[in-house]
């Protein structure tokens, strides 16, 4: 099974009206007129900015996502958001337990499972993440705690068509700190590895496994080269669009 990779851009909480939609506009008319570009192209602004964004780069091919969303349809959850809202507001993907939500809002494997459930529910594909702290790594627990949000965290109902994963460890968030190419082809390995037992080995095939920590354009190509690395969720190089194009160039 081919796997065309996916280069998603996480904003986090960064971007007004104005900046947020001129920078998906950038991002949407370089893939206008990049149709060989070998990547699907994803932004992930704030909740407030996905309608906007999502009419901006209409036509274009430029995928919308959110950052999270409830488990539950609808209800008293105040501040929240639906899957089904996101999805009405123009957005396809949604990421779910970023480690950011997962320190920020004691998220775990099971709420980010449910939500993941939910979002399949209301037909977004979901973007379940996962990654070791430093101290984990630095203990040798790398592979097991992988492994282990991976089991707690996925779908039921996961398959290479509506759940994507990605693995960014902790301590390549933001820090500048790249994981070696060797680190992360060990670590996307044994995901696919564990993915073949919970999914089967056609689906875990199929299955994209994004890298994700201080992906740039100096280190990107390296980094979707390698085997089962299948493109990058990118944080702070995802808020300039030559940066980010850089990025979804080393596709090819
Ligand atoms: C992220 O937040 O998902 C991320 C990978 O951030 P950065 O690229 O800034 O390390």
């Amino acid at each position: 099974m081919t796997r065309v990779p996916l280069i998603a851009g996480n904003w986090k909480m960064n971007g007004l009206a104005a900046d947020g939609v001129a920078l998906a506009a950038g991002v949407a008319a370089r893939l206008k007129s990049a149709p060989d570009l070998k990547a699907e192209v994803l932004v992930c602004p704030p909740f407030t900015l996905i309608a906007a964004v999502a009419a901006a780069v209409g036509g274009s091919g430029l995928a919308v996502g959110g950052q999270d969303c409830h488990a539950k349809v609808s209800g008293a959850h105040t501040g929240d958001i639906s899957p089904a809202m996101l999805k009405d507001a123009g957005a396809s993907y949604v990421i779910l337990g970023h480690s950011e939500r997962r320190t920020d809002h004691g998220e775990t494997d099971a709420g980010v499972k449910a939500k993941a459930e939910a979002a399949h529910a209301a037909g977004l594909k979901a973007i379940v993440c996962i990654g070791e702290t430093l101290a984990q790594r630095d203990a040798g627990q790398t592979l097991e705690v992988n492994r282990s949000q991976l089991r707690g965290s996925l779908p039921a109902g996961a398959d290479a068509g509506n759940t994507v994963i990605a693995y960014e460890p902790v301590w390549a968030i933001g820090t500048g700190r790249v994981a070696t190419p060797e680190q992360a082809q060990e670590v996307h390995a044994a995901i696919r590895a564990e993915l073949a037992l919970l999914v089967g080995a056609g689906q875990a095939e199929g299955m994209r496994i994004l890298y994700g920590g201080s992906m740039k354009p100096d280190n990107a190509a390296q980094l979707i080269a390698l085997p089962d690395v299948d493109g990058g969720l990118i944080g702070g190089a995802s808020l300039k669009v030559d940066d980010f194009w850089a990025v979804a160039k080393s596709c090819g």
